[in-house]
């Protein structure tokens, strides 16, 4: 397995011309001796090594000199005789006659406390009982995921979720977290970032600062405010091994918010101090280019950020067994970088998965045309994104938490709402010039979309459906919440959901919760008995997705060829969209066609259907996959602000 990665990643590395071949092995320890290694810019003019006692502070232990390479300018070697496990180490690089600063390096796999220092350790020791390199049964198909997106600490920290690890990585490692994640039926956890970042001091972990991460440090490394020992190197890397080993035994596969399009720090960051300038991007007046919209943009199209990034990716696969990847504002990065990424993922599982933001936070210092946007998904056939379509014809538009859209009975939306549930594909009902972003479809086929009403940005939807719905009841926020969801579960994108959704979680209003503390971020386990109801419909909604799951089949090869499951869409009205998945009964389901109504409106509507004996299962307040009620007919009532589902 190793040899064919190693071999793509070669012949990736050839065809870009005169590319070097980058060792980002910076430390190899063996009990006789560790070798060191660092990349540079060419025009480095020394390197200095240093052996410290301790992650912060502590006595300095040796001061070495690193040689630079006979053939490779820019690459430096060091070895240190002696058995250095336990001990730390920087570098420091000198360009015109000046230091840059002591640093940890830019690959650095095991850290002291708040990442300052690389740390000597036999990372063979760090593998938890048990452990198979991270391995699990095979992943399901790309159209049968089920994302999860969560926090560490959102998730356990609140007392009322009775999980002992509060906020931490071993959280995910009990009974009582497994079994609530599988009991909901979700099957990818999506964690926010989780490598080392600047954000929340490690020194001091009991002032209980909450921070989502997207201020990168150490890009290889686990955070150490979730673990249980930040000083201790293993100590973070075990119990993320833990955490990923607990969900593939649970059948749940591990998602990781990578952000490698900016870092926390330009100056006092690690690319920078290494190689200066040239793991960003600048304009051209010298300035640095912001397309993050966090003071920075690294540059995935230069040979080192490339070669980078497609070395982390797979070292978290192959170290942590991590099944699949988000890229934060993957706009940021060039086309080429995203599908040689891509490429190298799916080398020996093609239904690992690979998605991210297809947009920026600003204007980059590269045009568009290369740009990993959304508008270019089809450029990169095995990456999908996520669709602000379907997420924004159904809460409302992203530029304003007061403005209401299909939920709020807002007409108008409705091509917007049908161009999700067909995953971004084309479709030949659909009036493309009415949608309300894309004006054609963005995707080759559905596995390219990701459906999703909310996430951890912007408000969640409880919030949103109070902020852009005047005087809404909690009877009627419910409805809408169940409505919403509805849709993203049955869209051909893959589904993907903010966890504590299920919870009918609210942050008191908040828009941008990145640093907000726990009282706004953490779920409240007490919901769950309040709001019975509403983690029962979500469970049910995704049961019935998997159950029914042939109706959501993508494959663009099988469409060709069969009516089977097909998509159709029925006559429907302001705000309201009704579809059906016909013909099921042909790939062996015990229905021969789903029909789904979504009515945004805060009036019933009467439904023309084909006339059939019909089986609801679905009546806006309950899922009932049993059958809720029958009746032959060739017209329903739509329920005010309600989704229908039924079957015949
Ligand atoms: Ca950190």
């Amino acid at each position: 397995m190793k040899k064919t990665l190693l071999t793509a990643i070669i012949a990736l590395t050839m065809a870009t011309a005169g590319a070097r071949d980058y060792n980002f092995n910076e430390m190899t320890y063996s009990p006789k001796a560790t070798e060191f290694l660092l990349n540079t810019n060419d025009d480095a003019q020394g390197v200095t090594l240093r052996i410290y006692d301790a992650g912060k502070d502590g006595k300095m232990l040796k001061k070495v000199e690193m040689k630079r390479d006979k053939k490779i300018a820019g690459e430096w070697h060091a070895t240190i005789k002696g058995d250095l496990k336990g001990k730390f180490y920087t570098f420091d690089v000198k360009y015109n006659g000046n230091y840059m600063g002591e640093n940890p390096g830019i690959f650095a796999k095991a850290v002291g406390v708040n990442g300052r220092r690389g740390a000597i350790i036999n990372m063979a020791e760090t593998n938890p009982e048990g452990w198979d390199g991270g391995r699990r049964s095979p992943l399901i198909a790309l159209e049968d995921h089920i994302i999860y997106e969560m926090h560490h600490r959102d998730f356990s920290i609140d007392p009322s979720s009775g999980i002992q690890h509060k906020g931490k990585y071993l959280a995910l490692t009990e009974p009582k977290a497994i079994e609530y994640l599988k009991n909901l039926g979700v099957n990818t956890i999506h964690i926010l970032p989780s490598y080392d970042y600047g954000s929340i001091d490690e020194e001091h972990l009991d002032q209980n600062r909450y921070n989502w991460g997207y201020d990168p440090v150490n890009y290889n490394v686990p955070e150490g405010g979730y673990s249980t020992n930040p000083y201790d190197p293993a100590t973070r890397i075990r119990e993320f091994k833990q955490m990923v080993q607990a969900l593939h035994k649970a059948g749940i596969q591990v998602v990781l918010d990578v952000v490698y399009n900016h870092t926390f720090s330009i100056d006092d960051g690690n690319f920078q101090k290494t190689c200066p300038d040239t793991f960003y991007r600048k304009n051209p007046d010298g300035s640095w280019s912001n397309g993050s919209g966090c003071g920075n943009e690294t540059a995935s199209e230069r040979d080192i950020m490339r070669a980078f990034m497609m070395a982390s990716v797979k070292y978290w696969m192959e170290e942590y067994g991590i099944d699949g990847f988000r890229f934060d504002l993957m706009g940021v990065h060039d086309i080429e970088t995203m599908n040689a990424i891509a490429d190298m993922v799916h080398q020996n599982d093609p239904n690992r998965i690979v998605y991210g933001e297809g947009w920026s936070a600003g204007s980059c210092a590269i045009p568009s045309e290369i740009m990993g946007l959304k508008a270019n998904i089809k450029r990169m056939p095995g990456i999908a994104a996520f669709s602000d379509d379907i997420r924004d014809a159904l809460r409302g538009p992203w530029d304003g938490d007061d403005k209401a859209a299909f939920l709020g009975g807002v007409p108008g939306y409705e091509e917007s709402i049908k161009f999700g549930i067909a995953g971004a594909s084309q479709h030949p009902q659909i009036d493309y010039s009415k949608v309300n972003y894309s004006k054609e479809p963005f995707a080759n086929n559905p596995n390219q979309m990701i459906a999703y009403v909310s996430c951890h940005d912007d408000m969640c939807l409880v919030d949103r459906l109070k902020a852009s719905i005047p005087g809404l009841t909690e009877k009627d926020l419910i409805k809408l919440d169940l409505m919403a969801q509805t849709a993203v579960f049955t869209s051909r994108g893959i589904p993907f959901m903010l966890s504590g959704e299920e919870m009918l979680r609210d942050k008191k209003g908040v828009h941008n919760s990145f640093e907000s503390p726990d009282s706004i971020n953490h779920l409240d386990w007490n919901n769950l008995k309040r709001y019975p109801q509403v983690f029962e419909y979500y469970k049910n909604l995704i049961a019935l997705r998997k159950n029914h799951h042939l109706a959501y089949i993508s494959d663009p090869k099988f469409n060709r060829t069969s009516t089977a499951g097909a998509l159709e869409f029925l006559p429907g009205g302001d705000c309201l969209v009704v579809y059906r998945y016909k013909n099921l009964n042909e790939l062996g389901d015990k229905w021969k066609n789903m029909i789904v109504i979504l009515n945004g409106n805060n009036d019933k509507r009467t439904v023309k259907l084909p006339k059939s004996t019909y089986t609801i299962v679905g009546d806006g307040d309950v899922i009932n996959e049993d059958g809720i009620y029958t009746l032959t007919t060739d017209e329903i009532i739509a329920p005010p602000r309600s989704a229908v589902i039924m079957h015949d």
